[in-house]
């Protein structure tokens, strides 16, 4: 193992045990920790504050759980694993019999030894899961159980994110986020928060052109809550990555952004075929992470998933299978390097603004039409100056890169570059970064 493995290898064993979750003290436990590779901040967003269509629920909490049988022998213990219990379990403590617990257990005949992954955040109910093999072994029609959650559903808690802003020599920001809220599984989710976190750290180190918005935050209520809190600055940002699941043995893949002609998807091809490495490729879906509320019709912002044995895509998928004998050091290193290559990608693209959008400039006027006039440029597509410079009129608002034009184009991003650099001497077109 190389340094940063080890270092990585220490993260995930203090941070697999800590029971996470939308809300509570697990998260904030995991931020605090993080803390130690990059300074993050920690929000907290108290609960019932409406988010667009949604509202922060009650902060949860759990301290204990089990089942006892009539006996008195804990048959389901919380303290060996933080999956036994449904997250946001509400608080229960009786007697109960087996044909009434029964709906309370949730178990995976398909995968016997494991203990699926359930939670029941907007419905207040309560249950356990345990293995098939627990479950055959342990209950018994006509028996009597004690069932016991010691937890705590706040309504005056709150739900925290942890946010880093790298700043870049543009203000123009590009979004790197994660999902912090499921408990122990180590590809989904741990894997990603502790590779963020270095990620973070590599570019905190770096000379960078474009500015960087970290955030880590519980999926789905913490994304929107995010975008409803930092509404004006999301609303700003075009590009991204959401970080799931680095950490497997198995293929790489990645999710494609919503606007599959953005050049984001063409860097992370390039990245994988520089490097000889072979990949799935995911087309956008309305499942899957947080690019469901960033690619929403309110921010649009094209983000990438770049993954090693990406989420519902392996057999020990929100499970207790998915443990820290499942994710190497060594993946989350090299799926970081991946990322960081994409990074460098996206700093060598650049931005720039028609200053003139209304109509066609004058060429003449600025000096630039007679002298052109006719030459032409090889590449992919025979065109001759003044088409490069009316395209680059046409496209430039701000929004499409110099890739995205080419790819639209078929005109070589240098030479893009070239003709867009005089538009600019031209006070046309202005760089944005
Ligand atoms: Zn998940």
């Amino acid at each position: 193992m190389t340094d940063i493995e080890r270092e990585i290898d220490g993260y995930l064993q203090r941070l697999f045990p800590i029971t996470r979750s939308i809300t509570g003290e697990g998260n904030r436990e995991t931020l605090r920790i993080l803390q130690e590779l990059i300074p993050l901040e920690m929000l907290e967003f108290p609960s019932g504050t409406p988010v667009y269509d949604w509202t922060i629920p009650p902060e949860w909490n759990i301290r204990d759980a089990w089942i006892k049988n009539s006996r008195g022998e804990k048959v389901v213990d919380f303290s060996r694993s933080n999956l036994h219990v449904v997250g946001y379990s509400i608080p229960v403590n009786r007697k109960i019999a087996f044909e009434e617990l029964k709906g309370h257990l949730h178990y995976r005949e398909d995968l016997p030894q494991a203990i699926p992954y359930r939670t029941s955040y907007y419905k207040r109910t309560w249950g356990f899961c345990l293995s098939y093999e627990d479950f055959m072994s342990s209950f018994a029609e006509g028996e009597e159980y004690e069932v016991f959650i010691d937890s705590e559903l706040k309504d005056d808690g709150s739900l925290t994110i942890g946010e880093l802003l790298i700043p870049g020599k543009s203000s123009r920001e590009n979004l790197i986020s994660t999902y912090i809220c499921h408990p122990s599984m180590a590809n989904d989710n741990l894997s990603s928060v502790v590779m963020t976190a270095f990620l973070a750290r590599e570019l905190l180190k770096r000379e960078l052109n474009y500015s960087y918005r970290v955030v880590f935050v519980p999926e789905t209520i913490g994304a929107i809550t995010y975008c409803a809190m930092r509404e004006e600055e999301m609303r700003r940002i075009d590009r991204g990555v959401v970080a799931s699941t680095v950490g497997g043995s198995g293929r790489y893949g990645y999710k494609q952004s919503h606007d599959r002609k953005c050049s984001l998807n063409a860097f992370v091809e390039e990245t994988f075929a520089e490097r000889g490495l072979e990949f799935d490729t995911y087309p956008f879906d309305i499942h899957g992470s947080d690019e469901r509320q960033y690619s929403s019709p309110g921010f649009r912002i094209n983000t990438v998933t770049i993954s090693r044995d990406k989420y519902y895509e392996y057999d020990y998928y929100h499970t207790s299978l998915d443990d820290l004998s499942y994710v190497r050091p060594e993946a989350i290193g090299q799926s970081m390097e991946i990322y960081l290559d994409v990074i460098g990608r996206m700093e060598r693209d650049f931005f720039f603004k028609n200053l003139h959008p209304e109509c066609e400039v004058m060429l003449s006027r600025h000096g630039l039409y007679p002298a052109m006039g006719g030459a032409f440029i090889p590449g992919d597509k025979v065109v001759n100056e003044i088409d490069v410079l009316l395209w680059l009129c046409w496209h430039c608002d701000g929004a499409k890169s110099l890739h995205d034009i080419s790819a639209e184009t078929g005109i070589a991003v240098d030479v893009l570059f070239t003709y867009a650099s005089k538009l600019e001497e031209n006070n046309i077109l202005e760089r944005m970064c």
